[in-house]
């Protein structure tokens, strides 16, 4: 199988001329982004992060693991200290990705530990947000779903999916759908 080289960031056209592929794309993007956002930042907010820095977690095992938001399936290193996921390092010899990643590999740590990440299922009763048991949110949500279905058939309910979602919360996604009765079930990220 031939592999397509990365290293260039341009893949060549049946017409000849190369264009820019994806992954040439995002780092072009990334830099004239950061350089606008480093102009235009307050001193201390963006610095330049540099070759050997120390890292701060010297001790933590490293763990060979795959991002789990695409099937292109990027390879992290996860530094775990004391069964806490403290940092993340790219995958230098990774066969796949090579040591790149998305936004969303890159931000793999912070989106399992986030102290922001939703934990259990939250309600909006007259404009606050509270909490509830995930028993009552499923029966609430699939009641009312059994209600519309009922009065206004399956391809009523359009099932979106989402970039945030692994590839087995999709494969499972689109298995409700079908069981639901619609095609009409697709990714928030489709262009
Ligand atoms: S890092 Fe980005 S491209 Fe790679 S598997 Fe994760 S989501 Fe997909």
């Amino acid at each position: 199988m031939k592999i397509r080289s990365r290293s260039k960031g341009t893949v060549p056209t049946q017409t000849g001329r190369a264009r820019t592929d994806r992954r040439g794309f995002l780092k072009a993007a990334a830099t004239a982004l950061g350089a606008g956002a480093v102009a235009g930042t307050p001193a201390g907010f963006v610095r330049r992060a540099r070759a050997g820095e120390k890292n701060p977690f010297p001790d933590a095992k490293q763990v060979k693991t795959v991002c789990t938001h695409c099937s292109v399936g990027c390879g992290v290193i996860a530094e775990v200290q004391n069964g806490v996921w403290v940092r993340q390092e790219m995958e230098l010899n990774h066969p796949i990705s090579r040591g790149a990643l998305c936004c969303k590999g890159a931000s793999l740590r912070d989106f399992a530990m986030s102290d922001k990440r939703l934990r259990h299922p939250i309600k909006l009763v007259g404009g606050k947000w509270q909490k509830i048991s995930w028993e009552k949110a499923l029966d609430e949500i699939a009641d009312r779903l059994l209600q519309i279905r009922k009065e206004s058939g399956p391809d009523s309910v359009f099932w979106m999916g989402s970039a945030k979602m692994s590839n087995e919360q999709c494969y499972l996604f689109r298995k409700m759908a079908a069981m639901w009765g619609t095609n009409n079930v697709d990714h928030q990220a489709r262009v």
